[in-house]
C-alpha cells in the first residue's frame, strides 16, 4: 500500500460494515503505522430479528460492538453520526456531518462502500449506496472548498483527500493481501454478536469469500477495492 498515506478514514453506513468489507485492510494499515478513524453514519437500530428488541437498546448494543471491534483492529477514533438505520438520505445535514469529520481528522485515504446498485442486494443496501455517494461528494468538492458549509469555519478548515478506495468485488482495481491479518479480521467480526449469531457459519462464508478474492493473485485471503487517486 502506498507510503504517503498517514491518516485513513473508513466511512460506512452501519456498525460492522467496516469489518466485513475492509477489516483486514484496516488491520494492515494500522500495523503499518497509519492512524485509522471510523465514521459510521447510522446507529444500526433496525438490524435485529429479535421481537423483544427495541431500536434504542439495539443502537446502544451496536455502538458498543463497533467500539470493541475497532479496538481489536487498533482503530484510533470512532465517530457515530447517529442517523436511523435504513433511512439514510443524501441530505445537506449528512453531507455537512461527513464533511466535518473529514476536515476534523484530515485523512489522506478514505475507504468507503460502493455507491452503485448491484444485484448483490446485501452489498448494495440503500444505506451503503447513500453513504458511499455522500462520501465521494464530501471528498470532492465539499471538504476541499472553504465556501461549502461556511458554518464549519473556522473550526474545521478545508482538507484535500489524496485517495479513495471503494469496496468492490467485481473486477476490482486493487486486491489487498490480508492473509497475515485474517485472524484479526475474524476476531473483530466476533465483536458484532447481535449480527453474527452463528459465528461458525459467518466465518466459513468470510473465509470462502476472501479466499476467492485472493485466488488470482495467489493470496490465501484478500479484500478488494476500486481506487480513485485525486489529481494534485
Ligand atoms: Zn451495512
Amino acid at each position: 500500500m502506498t507510503d504517503r498515506i498517514e491518516r485513513v478514514m473508513v466511512i460506512t453506513a452501519h456498525p460492522d460494515d467496516s469489518e466485513f468489507g475492509a477489516g483486514g485492510t484496516v488491520a494492515r494499515l494500522v500495523k503499518e503505522g497509519r492512524e485509522v478513524t471510523y465514521v459510521i453514519a447510522t446507529n444500526g437500530n433496525k438490524g435485529s430479528g429479535d421481537r423483544t428488541m427495541t431500536p434504542e437498546r439495539l443502537a446502544a448494543i451496536r455502538m458498543d460492538e463497533q467500539r470493541n471491534a475497532a479496538r481489536v483492529l487498533g482503530v484510533a477514533h470512532v465517530e457515530f453520526l447517529g442517523y436511523p438505520d435504513g433511512e439514510l438520505e443524501d441530505t445537506r445535514d449528512l453531507r455537512r456531518d461527513v464533511t466535518r469529520e473529514i476536515r476534523r481528522w484530515r485523512p489522506d485515504l478514505v475507504i468507503t462502500m460502493n455507491p452503485h446498485r448491484t444485484y448483490n442486494l446485501y452489498a448494495s443496501h440503500r444505506d451503503h449506496r447513500t453513504v458511499a455517494g455522500v462520501a465521494l461528494d464530501c471528498v470532492y468538492p465539499l471538504a476541499r472548498d472553504h465556501m461549502s458549509f461556511p458554518e464549519l469555519m473556522p473550526e474545521f478548515e478545508p482538507h484535500k483527500v489524496r485517495e479513495v478506495y471503494l469496496m468492490q468485488w467485481e473486477n476490482p482495481h486493487l486486491v489487498i493481501d490480508i492473509t497475515d491479518v485474517m485472524d484479526l479480521k475474524l476476531k473483530a467480526l466476533t465483536c458484532h454478536g447481535s449480527q453474527v449469531g452463528d459465528f461458525a457459519g459467518v466465518e466459513t462464508r468470510i473465509r470462502e469469500r476472501n479466499a476467492e478474492i485472493g485466488k488470482a493473485q495467489g493470496y490465501a485471503y484478500a479484500e478488494s477495492f476500486d481506487r480513485i487517486a485525486m489529481p494534485r
